[in-house]
């Protein structure tokens, strides 16, 4: 989900958006936007600012006392806009233990997934795919019986917060991890699955930005790439080499923009982990998750032109959404994502599709709207949208064990795509 209508949203209906009101040395640092103008570009860039946002034609930085005064030196008008934020309580925010409450940090995830290795070890390994920016893993678990061995088996890839905002989808995969290794014993279904497959999970694709938004700004979506004009951060689901920067519609080639595609395909270490995971293995079905609105996307996303598989991508999917909706009464929209939500292009789900075949789905988790809490699920909610959302991750897994059982020509094989050949 992006962008400008829901941070729209947020400051209108003034969303606790978890932004603690730091001092600097000065005095208290403020959130103020200014005109969109060439002018106070030019003067932002220049004065080293933290950019948050760009709506409706006002940029929205965050600014301390001497930044005021040096925007004023300059003849730039602006706003204060702090009190459109609430800031997070912090008691609020530690009630189940930790700094983000029952969701996890980076290094609580990393603490949780050591444990459930070290409980699980014939079925449970913690692989490290890559390191961000700022030098945190990128941890992916796989799940399999003879975990250490590298099997012909049909592989599985479950992935959550490409975008840091979205916490729930750091939840979901990580329960799912949870779920499998600890079921594994005692229900002969998940055994059977995990038999016959290596499941991958990575729960956590974004981790900088997602430390960047439990402890700095709420709304962060992007990763945190220093970009060349003093901006931060690349959209990591609009870095992906199938169609990257196809039209600035699907993805902007802005750096201050939330959906900054980045200077380059897999110009980003997060993307090129997911990257070199996914061909080093034999996948034949991905998942990723995002929040929010309740769907089932699949390819296309960088155009509404069917792909010629729609009736496996689509039959598949609304099977999902038909037993997610049996545990909680939650229906999840299925539909291709151009048509469905909006135009993209270089995100995960068209590449894994692009490059081979196979059925790739976008699950945007609860809530359906901005309405009923946008990027902020309850912490209670957690475990209920895990539970819905479970039964369509057997779903793929069975459906890969079978599809790889089955006659070599049912198995999706690599697509080409007239447009891809001069890209
Ligand atoms: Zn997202």
């Amino acid at each position: 989900m992006k962008k400008r209508q829901a941070i729209l949203w947020g400051l209108l209906l003034g969303i606790g958006l978890g932004l603690p009101l730091v001092s600097g040395p000065d005095g208290p640092v403020e959130i103020i936007s200014v005109p969109a103008t060439v002018d106070a570009r030019r003067a932002l860039r220049g004065m080293d600012l933290d950019l948050l946002m760009e709506r409706d034609g006002r940029i929205f930085v965050v600014a301390g006392p001497d930044d005021l005064l040096r925007l004023s030196a300059r003849r730039i008008t602006f706003l204060i806009e702090t009190g459109s934020f609430t800031a997070a309580q912090p008691g609020e925010l530690r009630l189940a233990g930790g700094i983000n409450g029952a969701y996890h940090s980076y290094k609580e995830l990393e603490g949780d997934l050591e444990s459930l290795e070290s409980a699980h070890p014939s079925i449970v390994g913690l692989h490290t795919i890559g390191t961000s920016l700022e030098d945190r893993h990128i941890y992916a678990v796989k799940i399999s019986d003879n975990v250490d061995r590298d099997e012909e088996e049909p592989g599985v890839l479950f992935l959550g917060c490409h975008h840091a905002r979205e916490w729930i989808s750091v939840e979901v995969p990580l329960l799912l991890a949870r779920r499998l290794a600890e079921g594994y014993e005692g229900d002969p279904a998940i055994r059977e699955l995990v038999d016959r497959s290596e499941i991958w999970i990575v729960p956590l694709l974004n981790p900088d930005g997602l430390e960047y938004s439990i402890n700095v700004y709420r709304y962060w979506r992007k990763n945190r790439r220093a970009n060349a004009d003093g901006t931060f951060g690349v959209d990591l689901n609009r870095n992906y080499g199938y169609m990257w920067g196809r039209d600035n519609q699907g993805s902007s080639a802005w750096p201050d923009a939330e959906d900054y595609r980045g200077v380059s395909a897999f110009s980003e270490p997060e993307t090129r982990a997911v990257r070199d995971l996914f061909l080093g293995g034999n996948f034949l079905a991905a998942v990723s998750y995002h929040s929010y609105s309740q769907s089932i996307l699949y390819p296309w996303g960088f155009t509404d032109i069917p792909t010629g598989k729609d009736e496996l991508l689509r039959g598949l999917g609304l099977e999902m959404a038909g037993l997610i909706e049996t545990v909680n009464g939650r229906s999840y929209a299925c539909g291709p994502a151009a048509s469905s939500l909006y135009v993209t292009n270089g995100d995960l789900a068209d590449w894994t599709f692009g490059v081979s075949g196979i059925p790739s789905y976008t699950i945007e988790l609860p809530p359906v709207d901005i309405q009923h809490g946008g990027f902020f699920n309850a912490e209670d909610e957690i475990e209920g949208v895990f539970r819905e959302n479970l039964p369509a991750m057997l779903r793929l897994v069975e459906f890969v064990v079978r599809d790889f059982a089955g006659p070599p020509t049912t198995r999706p094989g690599p697509l080409t795509n007239p447009d891809q050949k001069d890209k």
